[in-house]
């Protein structure tokens, strides 16, 4: 990034409006400490100015009564236009948020072109009505957008989270207020112009930067119907609270403590750069890391050796350095907390057997990557989420421990299994109590439900599952002996 990108409006109802707040956002590298930019900070008059907007371009039908066919079109315009200017765009999340910009163009861009395009397809492929026979004879069954929609996301990957609450709320004809993290603001301004150029109307998309008073007064506001949320468990569960006093839709995305299950036929050498990747993408910052390692003790000290081997050549460093595969942790609260786990693990008794140095350059937020060996599933780093590049290596001694180890877990996000027995790998997959599972790889599909059991959140994103998080079922009864 050159000059700081200095906004002094906010994007509501799809233009560029004065704020009513006189408070200010400012935006650092989380790499150099250098700004970013700033934003004004939206206060509670400024997200019901928001809400109003996105109430009355409901009501009066503009989106909704649009044909999913065309609001599918409208959605897979502005993927082409992100896709466009995706240079542009990768630029400033990762001067953000800190990853390198490949990692954005792949982890961020890629897949959030992808779920826009898997959620323009499953609108076109969804039964918006259905003729049903009953009881009483027939019934119109007919899919309504859920209204007024308010997305609060995370800042770990702004630019795919923002595709992810766009794509299905405008997709299934809803208006929506979306907060991105105090953290990444920008970003979200700057996609949220290119789908009102894609062709959303007026009133229809707004962004209100802010931190958690902002997205109290979202959550809150009478005339949002639905709230959906990413982040951790911690903030989700006090807005399912406030949700649930006033009866509020609410879908939640949180945290993770996946499990990757090598079994014992896996083939090591080939799993190993996967598996590493798939422990300390984005940092270790990521949701779906799969953070705790199940290896047959038999095989222990070849899976390790592998992956030390991996892990050693992902270079923490500034993101714009070529040689650099690992950014900088966001900011100095999340590197203390991830540094004080890895001395929590020491203390608890683990063995660091890789700790990649930190290079002391720009505000010092790097972390190498650790791995830890000797963890035991009741240690503090194999139970709860470290959100940086920390991998804990947990010995089984048969299938059936490792299963009940991998599902002894709050959370239950994603998981993966390392088999040459795919049929094997599938069925262990089955019984783990978790969203998503990847055989001998982990990815998102967008095309497939993603979401979270137990701690790790209620509903799903993605495909038909994720489009219908964001409808309203009705049913219409057809007078007595009526047939259409
Ligand atoms: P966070 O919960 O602190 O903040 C997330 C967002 O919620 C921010 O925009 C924040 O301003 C807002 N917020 C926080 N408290 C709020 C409240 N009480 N009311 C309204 N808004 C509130 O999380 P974070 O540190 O920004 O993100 C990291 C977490 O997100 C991790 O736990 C990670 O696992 C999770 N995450 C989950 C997914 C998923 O799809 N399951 C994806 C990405 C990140």
């Amino acid at each position: 990034m050159t000059e700081p990108i200095e906004t002094t409006q906010l994007y509501i109802g799809g233009k560029w409006v004065a704020p009513h707040s006189s408070q200010i956002l400012e935006v650092f590298s989380p790499a150099t400490g250098e700004k970013v930019g700033s934003v004004p900070l939206a206060d509670e008059v400024d997200v019901d100015n928001a809400v109003r907007a996105a109430r009355e371009a409901f009501d009066s039908g503009v989106w909704r009564n649009t044909p999913p066919a065309q609001r599918a079109a409208v959605i897979r315009r502005a993927a082409e236009l992100i896709n466009e200017r995706g240079g542009e765009i990768c630029a400033l999340v990762s001067a953000e948020m800190g990853a390198t910009p490949g990692d954005v163009a792949t982890l961020q861009q890629l897949a959030g072109t992808g779920v826009l395009n898997a959620y323009a397809d499953a609108a076109d492929a969804y039964e918006w009505e259905e003729k049903r026979t009953g009881l009483f004879g027939e019934s119109l069954v007919v899919r309504e957008p859920v209204g007024v929609v308010g997305a609060i996301i995370a800042w770990n990957v702004p630019l795919f989270l923002f595709c992810n609450k766009f794509g299905p709320a405008l997709a299934a004809g809803c208006s929506i207020v979306l907060k991105p993290a105090p953290e990444t603001p920008l970003n979200a301004n700057l996609l949220a112009e290119i789908f009102t150029e894609a062709g959303i109307p007026e009133g229809v998309i707004s962004v209100v930067p802010g931190g958690v008073e902002t997205g109290q007064a979202l959550v809150d506001h009478p005339d949002v119907d639905k709230i959906t949320f990413t982040g951790s468990t911690a903030a989700g569960r006090a807005i399912a609270a406030r949700c649930g006093d006033q009866l509020k839709r609410c879908s939640l995305e949180l945290g993770g403590k996946s499990a990757a299950i090598v079994l014992e036929d896996a083939d090591i050498a080939a799993s190993a750069p996967m598996l590493v990747f798939s422990g300390i993408l984005n940092s270790g910052q990521a949701c779906v890391a799969q953070t705790r390692v199940l290896v047959p003790r038999s095989k222990h000290d070849e899976v390790v050796d592998a992956m030390v081997a991996v892990a050693s050549t992902f270079t923490p460093g500034l993101p714009d350095d070529p040689e650099t595969k690992v950014g900088p942790i966001i900011n100095d609260k999340q590197h203390a907390k991830v540094t004080g786990y890895i001395a929590k693990g020491k203390s608890e008794g683990a063995t660091a057997v890789l700790e990649v140095p930190a290079p002391e350059i720009g505000t010092g937020n790097f972390v190498g990557p650790t791995i830890f060996t000797g963890v035991t599933n009741d240690m503090t780093i194999a139970r709860e989420e470290i959100f940086g590049p920390v991998i804990s290596v947990i010995a089984y001694d048969d299938l059936d421990e490792a299963i009940a180890i991998a599902n002894d877990s709050d959370y239950g996000l994603a998981g993966s299994v390392w088999t040459t027995d795919i049929d094997k790998g599938v069925e262990v997959a089955k019984q783990i109590r978790t969203g998503t599972m990847g055989i001998n790889w982990y990815a998102i599909d967008p095309s497939s439900p993603f979401g979270g059991y137990k701690k790790s959140g209620i509903g799903r994103e993605n495909g038909r599952e994720g489009l219908e998080s964001y409808l309203e079922h009705k049913a219409i009864l057809m007078p007595m002996g009526y047939t259409s």
